[in-house]
């Protein structure tokens, strides 16, 4: 077997093609054939195709990290934050063990899923936790903005498009998919637009809540693999959303008044103050969140049923974006000294520097998405000139360049 007719009888050739070893750039001899590379190529991709998509995301209960391992975790990417960091640590342990038990025959008592609200500021790490959390689980993870959600058949973004982008996050592995992460940033801005009585319907608001609340319940969602809007001769692929975490963050401005007015000013002891809550206050406030807060604030009842967890991120102060520039395992100041690294030049910040820093990026106002502004516009000048100089060994940042941007320090290589 795999000889070639007569006249190339000494010639072995591939029985899928025909082909003799001389035309193919590597044959195989099997038992009774042989087989070229481009026909095991193309064999192997039929397979595949025809294959039902195995789950390469393997949660088994021995590894799942428990909440303590979840915290610990957790502790070295997002800074502060520890009362979030540990609600959620709980609740990702129970949703990923309620889908443990599902699998087992054991199901006699069926567990409710337990989406996640984070309520806080911006730049507090909302999205961080989120992701930290995927990457920690090895689960697919997306973040969709909920402000371009529109309902289906409107200008935007279907709410189905929420899928796709878990989907794509997968690798299109279905089963993977779902049993994935989806943050939904800026949760917020999809409440009811009150006091519009509407001759133009809320099409971003109520309507979306109704479409979202679909999916967060569970369902069998049918998705573009693309994206973009679904039309007849689209092929769609079904994704079950029932094992999806959810996690839907804001920062639900004003709903402080609306926590306030029900509890009643002087139970929390602001009396006259009420113009100028500190966000450090607000955050107190929101801790104090309940369900029908939310549905005054604008959403439906039953949304805010399927995110029955909810916690509050702190404003961060100074001192916690001090840390943040330096402390966390890919923190901002690690990644400007690799940078240099790459260089073979040394990059040190003198601490009153980064105090300087910190205390800059405070005032902005933006939680710690300021700091990488602050210290890009530190950084600038040094980044222009440094680079193609071969006789700098360390660079040093100081308090005076970061406020004057003039002068940094040089130390140069010795001469040998
Ligand atoms: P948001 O709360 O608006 O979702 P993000 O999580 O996107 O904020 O944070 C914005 C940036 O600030 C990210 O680069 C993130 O790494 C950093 N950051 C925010 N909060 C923290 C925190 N508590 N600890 C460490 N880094 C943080």
């Amino acid at each position: 077997m795999g000889k070639k007719n007569k006249k190339d009888d000494n010639l072995r050739y591939c029985n899928f093609c025909g082909r003799t070893e001389k035309n193919v750039s590597f044959l195989t001899q099997g038992v009774q054939a042989s087989i070229c590379d481009d026909c095991a190529t193309l064999i192997a991709k039929m397979a595949k195709q025809n294959q039902e998509p195995i789950s390469k995301v393997n949660i088994e209960f021995d590894k799942l990290p428990t909440p303590k391992e979840i915290h610990k975790e957790l502790n070295k990417f997002v800074i502060g934050q520890e009362n979030a960091k540990k609600t959620i640590s709980i609740a990702v342990y129970n949703h990923y063990k309620r889908i443990l038990h599902h699998d087992t025959k054991d199901n006699d008592v069926e567990l409710d899923k337990s989406n996640i609200l984070l309520l806080g500021p911006t730049g507090t790490g909302k999205t961080l936790i989120a992701q930290t959390l995927a990457r920690l689980l090895e689960v697919p993870f997306a973040i969709v903005d909920a402000t371009v959600l529109t309902e289906a058949g409107y200008v935007g973004e279907d709410v189905d498009n929420i899928i796709t982008r878990l989907l794509q996050a997968a690798n299109y592995n279905v089963a993977d998919a779902e049993r994935g992460i989806i943050y939904i940033d800026e949760l917020d801005k999809i409440g009811k637009k009150s006091g519009n009585p509407s001759i133009t319907r809320d099409v971003s608001g109520e309507g979306v809540q109704q479409a979202l609340l679909k999916i967060l319940e569970g369902t069998v969602s049918s998705v573009m693999p693309e994206g973009g809007r679904k039309h007849p001769e689209a092929k769609l692929v079904n994704v079950n959303t029932k094992n999806i975490l959810f996690i839907g963050g804001g920062a639900f401005n004003g709903l402080e008044n609306i926590i306030e007015r029900r509890i009643g000013k002087n139970n929390i002891g602001f009396g006259t103050e009420k113009h100028s809550i500190k966000d450090q206050n607000r955050s107190e406030i929101l801790s104090k969140a309940m369900p029908q807060d939310l549905v005054h604030f604008g959403f439906i009842p039953e949304l805010i049923g399927r995110l029955p967890i909810a916690t509050t991120l702190e404003q961060l102060d100074e001192k916690a974006l001090l840390s943040i520039l330096s402390e966390p395992k890919n923190s901002l100041i690690k990644q400007y000294k690799k940078l240099f690294e790459f260089e073979n030049i040394g990059l040190e910040f003198e601490q009153d520097a980064l105090v300087e820093i910190a205390k800059i990026a405070f005032h902005k106002d933006t939680g710690a998405r300021a700091l990488r502004s602050t210290i890009e516009h530190v950084m600038l000048n040094v980044m222009y000139e440094i680079p193609g100089h071969k006789n700098i060994k360390t660079i040093i940042i100081t308090k005076d360049y970061v406020i004057t941007n003039k002068k940094y320090k040089i130390i140069k290589k010795k001469k040998k």
